[in-house]
């Protein structure tokens, strides 16, 4: 069971809340990601002493020295998550012990300091129950509060060692539905000169390094009229791993619902063991294998494959339309509109994260 927190988030209001009115304007339209709610947690952790001055407080700027190690050597990892206001007013996060852990897991790999569980949940409650007011509903849609932790290196010095000194912050921007106008598949390009992670790296962590090292495929699959990159393994550059941000699923027609085994370089999202759990009740037959790119393409042309879907905290499940590489495409899922699976699963995760659906495995934690 989890330990009582031993941080405790000091609240300061800010006195220039931003006004009703302005809110519900940015509420009834989020976006994804551009607008912030009035408040942040922070944290500072320092060596020998470890977490303290644990704080809500006015969200705004960073005071950062220029030689913070964080802006250079990218010591720095995150989370995401979303907080649902559920019909009874009451808000509700979906698997954080998970997150957590994830964080936890990152930090050691980044050579960051560990955050408790109990301390980490401590900060998303502070704030969200600061910032209530910022929770759209989540009754009908799938609006939510999108929570993002971090870390960093915030220790002013250019030598190369695990800093002294890092930050710790949860900010919290509401997020609309990710497509606005119902689902739109996504195209995906085949990145052929770049990998995101290789084997001993940080594939597994959530850092933000790893995006950096996924931007420029990200250009080359603008280039090419996609909308994202598909990353091979770095080894053989023969096997399926992931997007840049999500998790990536193949449909058969058959039932089986196919991602790529963790090989140490695929991030292990919640959203994709999630899935894997679900897919037994919706009548669908999980696998965890290697896949390769061949059998992808092969079995989109043939038919065999029906569906494929990324996935992650962000959009839930995106279906992939088309697939595409340097001298050649195949159509991979339904045309305008995501296929039936992916639509199902999509729907299964919702209901359940909105409290529209009974949680009957324990994955919602009550943050207020
Ligand atoms: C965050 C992330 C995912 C999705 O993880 P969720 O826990 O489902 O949000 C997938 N791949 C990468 C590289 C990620 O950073």
């Amino acid at each position: 069971m989890s330990q009582s927190p031993s941080l405790a988030f000091e609240v300061t209001e800010r006195p220039d809340r931003l006004a009703e009115a302005e809110r519900n304007v940015i509420l009834a339209n989020p976006g994804f990601g551009q607008k912030f709610s009035d408040h942040m947690a922070l944290a500072v952790w320092r060596k020998g002493e470890g977490w303290g001055d644990a704080r809500i407080t006015a969200y705004g700027p960073l005071q950062l020295e220029p030689s913070a190690a964080v802006l250079h050597y990218a010591q720095e990892i995150f989370e995401g998550m979303k907080a649902y206001k559920h019909a009874d007013g009451s808000v509700w996060t979906f698997r954080p012990e998970a997150n957590a852990a994830r964080f936890a897991r990152s930090a050691h790999r980044l050579a960051l300091p560990a955050m408790e569980e109990e301390d980490f949940l401590e900060s998303l409650r502070a704030l969200v129950k600061t910032d209530l007011d910022w929770v759209p509903d989540s009754t009908t849609g799938e609006a939510s509060l999108y929570l993002r932790p971090f870390m960093f290196a915030s220790e002013a010095f250019l030598g190369v060692r695990p800093a002294a000194e890092v930050t710790y912050c949860l900010i919290a921007s509401p997020a609309g539905s990710y497509f606005s106008g119902g689902l739109k598949p996504v195209s995906l390009w085949i990145s052929e000169h770049y990998s995101r992670a290789g084997i001993g790296g940080t594939g597994a962590a959530k850092c933000g390094g790893n995006y950096a090292a996924s931007l420029a495929a990200q250009i080359e699959a603008g280039e090419h009229g996609c909308d994202q990159s598909v990353f091979l393994d770095s080894v053989e550059q023969k096997y399926i791993e992931e997007l840049g941000g999500m998790n990536v699923f193949l449909v058969y027609k058959d039932g089986r619902i196919v991602t790529p085994e963790l090989t140490g370089s695929i991030l292990e999202g919640v959203t994709r063991s999630s899935i894997l759990e679900l897919a037994k009740e919706l009548d669908l037959t999980p696998e965890e294998r290697r896949i390769s790119l061949e059998e992808w393409r092969t079995g989109a042309e043939s038919g065999e494959i029906t569906e494929a879907f990324a996935c992650g905290t962000a959009a839930v499940v995106t279906p992939v339309g088309r697939l595409v590489w340097t001298d050649g495409e195949v159509r991979t899922g339904p045309e305008g509109e995501g296929g039936e699976v992916a639509t199902k699963i999509r729907e299964s995760l919702l209901d359940i994260q909105t409290g529209r659906a009974e949680d009957t495995r324990g994955w919602l934690t009550r943050l207020v």
